[in-house]
């Protein structure tokens, strides 16, 4: 296969330092042929970036660290005509464009940077900012890409808001989606999947969302689901008592109860919901089993109202609990899960700005 020349994009036209992105062979893992040069400023990305800080910066132990400070010495000291070092990176481990939309905002050229994005490219670039941990040095960019975005946020198909939230900090997106996804939505195959996991098709959640969001939201998907659980359960245990008369009409009429208790049972069973195993109905969110059942309670409460109404009131009870369950859901705190700062509504004023606080200082 003939190589292609590489695509050189001059990000800092001066810039001692190159990231070439080179194919990497499936099978080996080698790097091959370069596809793109980008030309930057190690100081620059030092300065943005706590990852490339810890890499290339002054007091880094890294072999990275000490190529680009030997680069460095030849070129100044002995005056030796060198290139820029070169940092080699996998062309696949980034999406190539968002890397350089980063590194743009990074190296402040922003002037040919586009004021709005495609979904997937913010998306993109939140990959690119959680890996080189530089977030909050894309503001106010995030918050402008982001902007027509927000107001699809809770629509199907844009489920990655929920990455573009976390790497951004921005609180009230984060704490819609992680109360949503917890109660539409259940673990599977050590991932976390949104949908109702029946009828519906389900979405696997961004595999960029960190393994302690994924867990949290697993533990209150699970927690809302056996509270579903129990309730229905509950009165199914209730009715299943058959030593107990719990018509208010006639005593001893078991004919109410014997009917709210098949119809129950056979429909519960036909959704899966009955016997319930060790752990719970595996694979169904919590709202689609609340759903369920409130739907079978309701038709029950219909045959029923008309001649036996009165028998109603655990019926009546289960409902309006079952109802309430979804919306009892709590979001995940994003202060214990953000690396970058969250997005504050009230900014520093004018005067403060150089009264360095905690917040601003840059740690070394
Ligand atoms: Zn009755």
């Amino acid at each position: 296969m003939a190589e292609s020349k590489p695509i050189r994009v001059e990000i800092c036209p001066h810039g001692d330092m190159e990231i070439v992105l080179k194919e990497r062979d499936p099978n080996t893992d080698f790097l091959g042929a370069a596809k793109y040069i980008l030309q930057v400023s190690s100081t620059q990305l030092c300065t943005g970036s706590t990852v490339f800080r810890a890499m290339l910066g002054p007091n880094s132990r890294f072999e990275e660290a000490a190529m680009l400070r030997e680069n460095k010495r030849q070129q100044f000291v002995e005056a030796v005509d060198q290139k820029p070092f070169q940092l080699s990176l996998g062309a696949d481990d980034h999406n190539p464009t968002a890397l350089a939309a980063v590194l743009y905002v990074l190296h402040a050229r922003t002037e040919t940077l586009p004021k709005t994005l495609p979904f997937d490219a913010l998306v993109a670039v939140a990959v690119v900012c959680d890996y080189y941990d530089c977030a909050t040095a894309l503001r106010p960019w995030d918050e402008m890409w982001m902007e027509p975005w927000r107001e699809h946020a809770e629509e199907d198909g844009f489920e990655s808001w929920l990455l573009v939230s976390w790497v951004f900090g921005v609180q009230e997106i984060f704490d819609t989606l992680t109360k949503k996804f917890a109660v539409n939505g259940y673990a599977k195959g050590g991932g976390f999947h949104v949908g109702d996991g029946r009828r519906r098709s389900t979405v696997p959640l961004h595999d960029g969302i960190p393994e302690k969001i994924i867990k949290a939201l697993t533990e209150q998907s699970n927690r809302l689901r056996d509270q579903v659980v129990s309730t229905y359960l509950e009165l199914y245990k209730a009715y299943e008592d058959i030593e107990k008369c719990h018509c208010q009409i006639l005593s001893g009429y078991d004919i109410c109860d014997y009917r709210i208790l098949g119809i129950l049972h056979i429909e519960l069973q036909a959704e899966g919901l009955l016997p319930v195993a060790s752990g719970g109905p595996q694979g169904m969110a919590p709202a689609y089993i609340a759903r369920t059942v409130v739907g079978r309670l309701e038709s029950i409460s219909k045959h029923l109202r008309q001649i036996h109404g009165l028998c109603l009131t655990k019926i009546d009870e289960c409902l309006a609990r079952l109802s309430s369950i979804p919306d009892a859901a709590e979001p995940l705190p994003l202060s214990s899960f953000a690396k970058g700062s969250i997005i504050k509504k009230d900014s520093r004023s004018w005067e403060d700005l150089l009264s360095l606080d905690d917040d601003m200082a840059v740690d070394e």
